[in-house]
């Protein structure tokens, strides 16, 4: 389901027109919530009350506490609370399908739904779509967007869409970082954003129970097809034993990731809900399109679905299935 040019051209101008005239915004970003997805959802929301527009963030989970320290989240609308107004636009972001957002699309209430997003498996599922998978961050669309429709970025919202930078180009070191990005990172930086405190909150911050649990998550690496796949575990058991709650294990897929060689990176995670698996592709193959054979989807260098357990059985599965497609797309 890849975008044409003029697919994300026509998004692209529709979406510049809805949110040229809303003045009554609800904006959502995807769950699990994620540095994009709610770094993007916060900063459009100060940008339009800077405005003097009415604006709200709708928070449909606890995020992480890495991500706590984004500005915005206290005013955030809680679920099931009731919005502040009757929204006349929501814009769903950074979500590439409707369950991606489990009940919150809901709110719309009637308004058209704008979905914002950079996933190439994107759906179409907003009553407008502008999609862009060209952009490395939902966030850096946001950013262009509210240039477009002459929206101002104060400290506030520029600080949430670097946010939206620095995770999803992995800290500037993804193959998606390209001069757009840095470009608007600098004019971030130039709007009040300081790289080394929004760092120290995302990466300076682990606790001792945080840093046990990746020395039992790294004990059970992995790897196989001649050292191209590495992959390891976290399970709700690991998670109690070392104090650290479930939410705080979403990016251990880093530590498979950063082993020399590895073509593909592969984090099973025992969510509650089943088994989420995430892949990262520093190779060639494309693991948006294997996630979205089994009900997931992303971008072709990360992409994650969720699968049925028990773990074990999922994890020998999936495996089974990533040596053959490694072995053939992927020839060493
Ligand atoms: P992660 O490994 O962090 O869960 O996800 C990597 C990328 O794949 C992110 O861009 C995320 O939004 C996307 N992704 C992860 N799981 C799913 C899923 O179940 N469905 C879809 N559509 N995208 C997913
Ligand atoms: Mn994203």
């Amino acid at each position: 389901m890849s975008e044409t040019a003029t697919d994300v051209d026509d998004g692209h101008a529709q979406a510049v027109a809805a949110l040229g005239r809303a003045q009554r915004v609800l904006a959502v970003g995807h769950l699990p919530l994620d540095g994009d997805g709610l770094g993007s959802a916060l900063g459009l929301v100060h940008a339009l009350r800077d405005a003097g527009r009415e604006a709200a963030a709708i928070v449909g989970a606890e995020p992480t506490s890495r991500l706590t320290f984004l500005p915005g989240l206290d005013e955030a609308l809680r679920p099931p609370a009731a919005p502040p107004f009757k929204p006349d636009l929501l814009v769903a972001l950074d979500g590439g399908s409707v369950d991606r957002f489990a009940d919150l699309l809901a709110y719309a209430d009637g308004a058209p739904v704008l979905n914002v997003d950079h996933h190439v498996t994107n759906t179409n599922f907003g009553d407008i779509n502008w999609v862009d998978g060209s952009a490395a961050a939902t966030g850096l669309m946001i950013y262009e967007l509210l240039g477009e429709c002459g929206l101002p970025i104060g400290p506030e919202a520029a600080e949430c869409l670097y946010v939206s930078l620095v995770t999803d180009t992995g800290r500037f070191s993804y193959s998606n970082t390209t001069p757009r990005v840095h470009h608007a990172a600098a004019e971030l930086i130039v709007r009040g954003v300081q790289p080394d405190v929004v760092f120290r909150h995302l990466y300076r911050s682990r606790s001792r129970a945080e840093l046990h649990l990746r020395r039992e998550v790294l004990q059970r690496l992995g790897t196989g097809c001649n050292g191209r796949l590495a992959w390891t575990e976290v399970t709700l058991a690991m998670c109690e034993e070392c104090g650290v709650p479930a939410n705080e294990s979403q990016d251990l897929v880093d530590l498979p990731v950063s082993l020399a060689g590895v073509h593909v990176a592969v984090l099973f995670r025992e969510t509650g809900d089943g088994i989420h698996v995430s892949l990262r592709s520093p190779g060639k193959l494309d693991v948006a399109s294997f996630a979205q054979q089994r009900g997931g989807g992303g971008h072709p260098r990360a992409a994650g679905f969720t699968g049925r357990g028990p773990l074990g059985a999922l994890r020998d599965h999936v495996l089974r299935d990533l040596d053959v497609a490694v072995r053939d797309g992927d020839p060493a």
